[in-house]
């Protein structure tokens, strides 16, 4: 059975103190149920912070990019090993507004989750269309070269990963995709998936205005594993409401 997660991406948010108190109540009242997991990516400065508030929890804790560069003459960059002694799990790659912002192909993404898996980090590797691909009609297209890219360096390696299914247009927009866009998105993925060998049971992550009065409806789809969940990640009781349903 594919097992549930939420990941909350912090963003470029976040204080040492306001950290604390986040990460302390998350600590607090999450206990592992069941087949269920929590994690948080953090900015990189906070890394240390969180594998010392979290540390012998049920919440795991991650980054949100690393370089697809294992060492050297790259300035600003962290490394996938450099996250991996903070005790992370995860990192996100090619989170929409990396590729957006940053210029990231898909050949960086690629890159990336490589990098992540030499480290022993999960990679939740993030794919989605913008509102103008999914009018023009390209959102099946454009979703499958975005996965297709990063399967095709990985092998049968990609059984490793998380793939997260983020519309742009949902995200940070409080336009939620409906169950039945997220879930058409996500049975596509999962058909491709399983035809790759030891791939069946990636977790399909939805993320996109995810929040604790949607997330129910979101979770019921036979396809949708759990969610990346930004904005509302950042308050504890929105971010355990949406982990709970
Ligand atoms: C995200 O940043 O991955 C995200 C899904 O953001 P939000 O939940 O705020 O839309």
């Amino acid at each position: 059975m594919r097992g549930k997660l939420v990941v909350g991406n912090w963003k470029m948010n976040g204080g040492l103190r306001q950290n604390d108190a986040l990460l302390g109540e998350l600590r607090a009242q999450w206990a592992a149920p069941g087949e269920r997991e929590l994690a948080v990516c953090v900015p990189y400065p906070y890394l240390g912070q969180a594998q010392a508030a979290l540390s012998g929890s049920a919440i795991a804790w991650g980054a949100q990019d690393i370089s697809e560069y294992a060492a050297g003459a790259h300035t600003g960059e962290v490394s996938a090993a450099m996250v991996a002694e903070f005790g992370c799990r995860f990192t996100l790659v090619g989170h929409s507004e990396r590729r957006a912002l940053c210029g990231e192909t898909d050949a960086v993404v690629a890159d990336k989750a490589v990098a992540a898996l030499g480290a022993g980090l999960t990679a939740i590797v993030c794919v989605g269309e913008t509102l103008a691909e999914r009018d023009a009609g390209a959102t099946s297209a454009v979703v499958l070269r975005q996965f297709d890219a990063v399967a095709a360096r990985l092998g049968t390696r990609i059984g490793a990963v998380v793939i997260a299914y983020e519309p742009v247009w949902a995200i940070g927009s409080g336009r939620t995709a409906s169950p039945g866009q997220a879930q058409a998105v996500h049975a596509l993925l999962r058909e491709r998936l399983g035809g790759i060998d030891g791939a069946a049971a990636v977790p399909l992550l939805y993320g996109g205005s995810v929040k604790a009065d949607n997330a129910k409806a979101l979770f019921a789809c036979p396809d949708i594993d759990g969610a990346l969940v930004g904005g509302a990640s950042l308050k504890a009781e929105e971010f355990l409401a949406i982990a709970r349903a």
